[in-house]
């Protein structure tokens, strides 16, 4: 067998080694242990376009005339290789006005007494990966923003098919037969799952193009979970499923969460619960110390198990492996949200599960010290219609470009027979409409060609006759930061669309009232 050495020497006697090295597209350096460059190959001269030993520590070497970034690098690997330690770095440089990326390994070489006797740096040009990266990126970003948007148009119109659907529901129930019932509820449910999967990607395709703004609040964990359960109730009902809550003692659990999007993890964690559970199956959610200042909230369930060969896919989009699944209502996309927005809020989720026992979901959380400023108090939104004064006409002004919009709110509003409704398509009219008519509440519609709703409610703010007309804002734009900025600014109150119409009445009826 023919040893290493032998075939090193067989490759110096057919091949001068020096041209391999310099005509490879690696750029090789040997610097001496006081970091003076004693050789370097062909390919980093044409790239750098250097032409003796002082330009190229003009360009790339710690000296004033190389970038900050550049020395601040190239200092601490040439650093880490004179303490023995080999390292590889990227790093860019401007030649000509071009950036250039390199890929470097720094390695120290030791002669026989252990001494540093040379540094080798190998360096390759990465400049075409790095620009295929950035495409990468764009491209992604370029699907984000497409997926996002698509989905606020998807909106609008299930916007009118859910309204319109809910008001026959109400309104024309003695009037049809039981199939025609049945078939309403069916445009319901199918049009409600429709809206859950556009909600669904939206929010992957903001998360995935950063944009998913949370907004971090110190907030009970207890309170949350205890809303979820409540929630739940019908569904674990429906499916004849226990729910058992296993609460640490004196509870109360805070953490800096965003508590909309926490609410919105533990809900997919407890529905699947219920709905991949066995017949007459349990529940049990439970809170856990756990070490560092973690919380560990669980959901156990007594379903069919997850087997092993799903147990990869499990948080991936639109995987979805339960055998009835087309009966089980679902996205396939729940966990993968829930897994991103965890991460966000700095915790983690996990499984562990087994065949023909069951699955216990957990999320694990930091728990913080502080202690929380104001008293959470849930709103209470109960009807007050019946304390709205009997005989007044209330009018109610409503700004919105979609007509479809404006006569859904309409025929909504045919149930409140002491409201009378002026709309107005764009903000421009509307301001002018509210200044003439002097409404008793205005909707706002929020997105809006020409004038946005927001700058039309910060012009009636400063209109002597509209300042202190109560406006809510009306919108497909459901996220929380924008909520939270409406709010802010004055707006009554903020309904997002699709249109939950007993929502609808709750909000206008409070407004009306007051
Ligand atoms: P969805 O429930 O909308 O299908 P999820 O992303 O929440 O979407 O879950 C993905 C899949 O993981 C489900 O379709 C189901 O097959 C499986 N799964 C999730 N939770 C459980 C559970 N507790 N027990 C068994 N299977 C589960």
């Amino acid at each position: 067998m023919k040893t290493l050495q032998a075939i090193l020497n067989s490759v110096n006697e057919d091949l001068n080694v020096n041209s391999l090295v310099q005509s490879s597209p690696v750029c090789h350096k040997i610097f001496d242990p006081d970091f003076n460059l004693r050789f370097m190959s062909k390919s980093g001269v044409t790239a750098l376009k250097i032409e003796d030993v002082e330009d190229f520590y003009g360009k790339v070497f710690p000296t004033d005339a190389a970038p900050k970034a550049t020395r601040d690098i190239v200092n601490k690997c040439m650093h880490l290789a004179s303490k023995g330690e080999t390292n590889t770095v990227e790093y860019s440089f401007e030649v000509d006005g071009k950036v250039i990326w390199f890929r470097t390994t720094i390695s120290p070489f030791f002669n026989a007494e252990g001494n540093l006797s040379y540094i080798t740096a190998d360096s390759m040009d990465i400049t075409s990966n790095k620009k295929m990266e950035k495409d990468a990126d764009k491209a992604n970003q370029a699907k984000s923003e497409f997926l996002a948007r698509m989905s606020h148009e998807l909106r609008t119109p299930m916007n009118a098919i859910l309204g319109f659907t809910q008001l026959l529901e109400m309104t024309a129930q003695s009037k049809l037969s039981d199939k025609e019932l049945k078939n309403l509820q069916m445009i319901s449910s199918a049009g409600s799952h429709l809206l859950e999967l556009i909600n669904e990607v939206l929010d992957i395709s903001r998360i995935e193009s950063g944009k998913m703004d949370l907004s971090i609040e110190l907030v009970d964990l207890v309170f949350i979970v205890d809303n979820v359960i409540s929630i739940s109730r019908s569904l674990a009902d429906l499916n004849n499923i226990s729910i058992e809550y296993q609460i640490i003692p004196d509870g109360n659990i805070f953490a800096e969460v965003d508590p909309l999007r926490f609410k919105q993890v533990v809900l997919n964690l407890v529905s699947n619960a219920i709905k991949y559970n066995k017949p007459n199956g349990s529940v049990v959610i439970s809170f856990e110390k756990l070490a560092d200042s973690q919380i560990r909230l669980g959901v156990k369930d007594t379903g069919y198990g997850i087997p092993d060969e799903n147990k990869d896919k499990i948080f991936m989009p639109f995987e979805r492996f339960d055998m009835n699944y087309e009966q089980i209502e679902g996205t396939g996309i729940g966990l993968t949200i829930s897994q991103k927005l965890i991460e966000l809020m700095n915790g983690s989720i996990g499984f562990a599960s087994a065949v023909g026992e069951g699955s216990f979901f957990y999320v694990d959380v930091p728990v913080s010290e502080k202690i929380p400023s104001p008293i959470q108090v849930e709103k209470q939104s109960g009807s007050v219609q019946s304390s709205m004064k009997k005989n007044k006409i209330k009018k109610v002004l409503y700004i919105e470009d979609i007509n479809v919009n404006v006569e859904l709110v309409r025929q909504i509003l045919i149930k409140r027979p002491r409201v009378e409704l002026i709309s107005a398509s764009n903000a421009l009219d509307g301001i002018g409409l509210a200044q003439s008519e002097k409404p008793d509440l205005i909707l706002m519609d929020i997105n809006m060609p020409g004038m946005d709703g927001i700058t039309a409610f910060n012009k009636l703010k400063v209109i002597e006759e509209t300042g202190k007309i109560p406006v809510i804002a009306l919108t497909a734009d459901a996220m929380n930061t924008d909520i939270k900025k409406a709010l802010d600014i004055g707006f009554k109150s903020y309904i997002t669309k699709p249109l939950d119409v007993s929502t609808f009445f709750d909000e206008i009826d409070k407004v009306l009232a007051s």
